[in-house]
């Protein structure tokens, strides 16, 4: 019961991430106007604005003017939806609020880094407020979000100083260490780390993968923050199920 209820509040969270996925990077307002189809300007009454539905019933496309809608809405409002529907049915309540609220913060990031290779100050802002409350309220640990600070700031940082020594190139991005600071201090020291491997592999397979289909091209921008997102979130579930795994990567 506890998921169903979730996941039709995350995916509505979703629905709104949606708006602030399309107007935060041309620095529109997220709560005025209303919802309307980008292509006709028509707003989109409350009864055509279901998550996922409307887009189901309307066959994927605007009521008024028949333009496509992107693919992205029902997505990022499935995800949405799983991911809070999860979290509160895993989850003690405070616990479940911090991180129902960091994954939808993250899926917007790594959406927007994706379309724009760019992270939105606007949201690490929000991400650092959550995290500020979570270790307030004790449902982070102080010690372990500094440590994880540490892990999630000073590696990809050090990285970044490399590989401009030896390319002069920067291959990650400023917003990446703002990403890898809110991860930190959310996923503490051990799981952080886990999560900049993944994603970095993750990260090289699908560069290669591209590289394979599309030929070589050294200046192709990578975003990292769906990388980073992605491993984050998946880390952290997968810790929830095998503790004695995280338990022996610690005692190690
Ligand atoms: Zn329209």
């Amino acid at each position: 019961m506890d998921f169903v209820i979730f996941f039709i509040i995350g995916a509505f969270i979703g629905s709104f991430f949606n708006v602030v996925i399309y107007r935060l990077p041309r620095d529109e307002s997220v709560i005025k106007p209303r919802s309307h189809c980008p292509n006709c300007k028509k707003p989109i009454p409350f009864y055509r604005n279901v998550p996922i539905i409307s887009f189901i019933i309307q066959l994927g496309r605007c009521a008024n003017c028949k333009q496509r809608i992107s693919i992205q809405y029902p997505t990022v409002e499935l995800i949405n939806g799983l991911l809070w529907g999860w979290a509160f049915k895993n989850l003690l309540f405070p616990e479940a609020i911090t991180v129902s609220l960091l994954f939808s913060i993250l899926i917007a990031i790594a959406w927007i880094d994706y379309r724009i290779y760019m992270i939105p100050l606007d949201l690490i802002i929000v991400g650092v407020i959550i995290i500020s409350f979570s270790i307030i309220f004790g449902v982070l640990s102080l010690h372990q979000a500094l440590l994880g600070i540490v892990a999630g700031v000073f590696f990809p940082g050090a990285m970044m100083g490399l590989t401009w020594i030896f390319t002069r190139r920067q291959g990650m991005g400023f917003g990446d260490l703002q990403l890898g600071f809110i991860l930190g201090a959310w996923l503490g020291p051990i799981l952080m780390i886990l999560t900049l491997f993944f994603a970095s592999l993750l990260g090289l397979i699908v560069w290669i993968l591209i590289s394979m289909f599309q030929g070589m091209d050294r200046n192709r921008p990578l975003p990292f923050a769906p990388y980073l997102a992605f491993s984050a979130i998946s880390i952290f579930i997968l810790s929830n199920y095998s503790t004695t795994l995280i338990d022996r990567l610690i005692m190690v």
